[in-house]
């Protein structure tokens, strides 16, 4: 199965032929299942996101500053995901699509604990319990098994 990175496929062109995406760590080492694809998964740009880890082919995955996520509300939707309680949380809050979220923790893959891959946060208005979290997902920091 191919591995692709997210620049170099047509996501709505896969769903509508019905074909899987499988998302995966981009540490080649690792390679575990994230979570698989589904049209569900809610697209927000996000301009003052924490840094992740960027994909890429044939070497280590780079550190970027990202602004494409999918708000993914369910955790049990993942197949593979941790998260890291960073040193210092941004106060800074994030736009998503439904709500407006203090960023909590960062996701990382629960395999080989590397990432970030993406963070996790609490909507302003909602009682600091983890059942609120809503989680995104950075589109560019992990692989597309095609
Ligand atoms: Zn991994």
């Amino acid at each position: 199965m191919p591995l692709e990175l997210s620049s170099e496929i047509d996501l709505e062109k896969l769903q509508s032929e019905d074909h899987n995406v499988i998302l995966r760590c981009p540490f080649k080492q690792c390679n575990t299942r994230i979570i698989k694809y589904s049209p569900s998964f809610i697209q927000i740009s996000v301009d003052n996101a924490p840094q992740t880890v960027k994909a890429t082919k044939d070497e280590l995955p780079t550190i970027e500053r990202p602004t494409n996520f999918y708000q993914i509300d369910n955790v049990w939707d993942f197949d593979n995901i941790g998260v890291s309680r960073p040193s210092s949380i941004s106060d800074d809050p994030i736009i998503g699509h439904d709500s407006t979220v203090k960023i909590d923790r960062l996701l990382i893959c629960s395999e080989c604990d590397k990432g970030p891959l993406g963070f996790a946060g609490i909507p302003t208005d909602k009682e600091h319990h983890h059942t609120n979290l809503k989680y995104f997902l950075s589109c560019n920091s992990t692989m597309y098994e095609v």
